[in-house]
């Protein structure tokens, strides 16, 4: 059986993660740090076995302590900035990686949302925003 090969990138191209197979996790998180790390509502995640990814590209990175008082290793581009995978202590053995880094659109979406209380109510209506394909 072939298993799908995924690319991710940061923004400036420098650090690259190839994905092989389907994750074992997608989830959605909105607790504060996710925001303050994406600058966005919502983090979407996407957790595979460390074994199916492989990452290159120099990365600095940020240990949070992370809420349930678990540490989060954040991998940042060291010239980019875009923190492209992390790893929980929860999870020593996954990869994580953003879901907003891949070209693929195929990505199972999540199966979970978290921190739901902290996100703005209109994200919890996205169909009622008008949408255009393209800008
Ligand atoms: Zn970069
Ligand atoms: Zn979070």
């Amino acid at each position: 059986m072939t298993q799908t090969i995924r690319h991710a990138r940061c923004a400036c191209g420098a650090v690259q993660v190839q994905t092989r197979g389907e994750p074992k996790r997608s989830m959605l998180c909105s607790c504060a740090d996710c925001r303050r790390k994406t600058g966005s509502p919502f983090n979407w995640t996407l957790y595979w076995p460390e074994a199916d990814v492989m990452v290159t590209g120099a990365t600095k990175t940020f240990r949070r302590a992370g809420q349930d008082g678990r540490g989060v290793d954040c991998n940042l581009c060291a010239t980019c900035g875009g923190t492209v995978w992390w790893r929980l202590d929860a999870l020593p053995r996954e990869i994580a990686v953003g879901g907003g880094f891949f070209d693929a659109t195929d990505l199972p979406p999540p199966t979970i949302a978290y921190w739901t209380e902290s996100r703005p109510a209109w994200t919890l209506d996205l169909a009622a925003i008008p949408a255009e394909a393209r800008q």
